[in-house]
C-alpha cells in the first residue's frame, strides 16, 4: 500500500470545528475517497505551525527519524485551499519548499468531505 504524509494547517486545526486532524483527512486516505486515488497509509501528519517556517525541516525530520520517505505529501485540504487564505505563504510556494527539502511530490488537498 502507498504511503504519504499529510500536513494540515494548524492555525485552523486549533480554533476550526472540525478540522482535518479530526476524521476527514483520515477518512479519505483510509477509503480512497477525495484527492486518495487509492486507499494509503498515512505514515506521518504533521501539524504547520504559524508563520510556517518550520514545516518543511519539521517534514524533512519525520523522514529522517521514522526512515520512511511517503510517496506523496499532502497538504489537507484546509490549507490547499484556505479562505481566507494564509497569510504567510501561498499552498503552492509552500508545496516547493516541501519538496525542494524532501525531494517527495506535493499533492494539494485531501478530501471534499463538508
Ligand atoms: S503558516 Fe499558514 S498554513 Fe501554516 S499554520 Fe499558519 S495559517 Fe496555517
Amino acid at each position: 500500500m502507498k504511503e504519504i504524509a499529510i500536513i494540515g494547517c494548524g492555525a485552523y486545526m486549533d480554533g476550526g470545528y472540525g478540522c482535518p486532524g479530526e476524521w476527514r483527512c483520515l477518512k479519505a486516505a483510509a477509503r480512497g475517497e477525495g484527492n486518495f486515488d487509492e486507499p494509503v497509509q498515512v505514515v506521518s501528519f504533521l501539524k504547520c505551525q504559524c508563520p510556517g517556517r518550520n514545516t518543511a525541516p519539521n517534514m524533512g525530520m519525520a523522514i529522517k527519524i521514522s526512515e520512511v520517505k511517503p510517496e506523496a505529501i499532502y497538504l489537507s485540504s484546509c490549507m490547499a485551499g484556505a479562505k481566507p487564505a494564509c497569510p504567510y505563504a501561498t499552498a503552492e510556494e509552500m508545496a516547493e519548499i516541501l519538496t525542494a527539502k524532501t525531494g517527495v511530490p506535493v499533492i494539494m488537498g485531501t478530501h471534499d468531505y463538508h
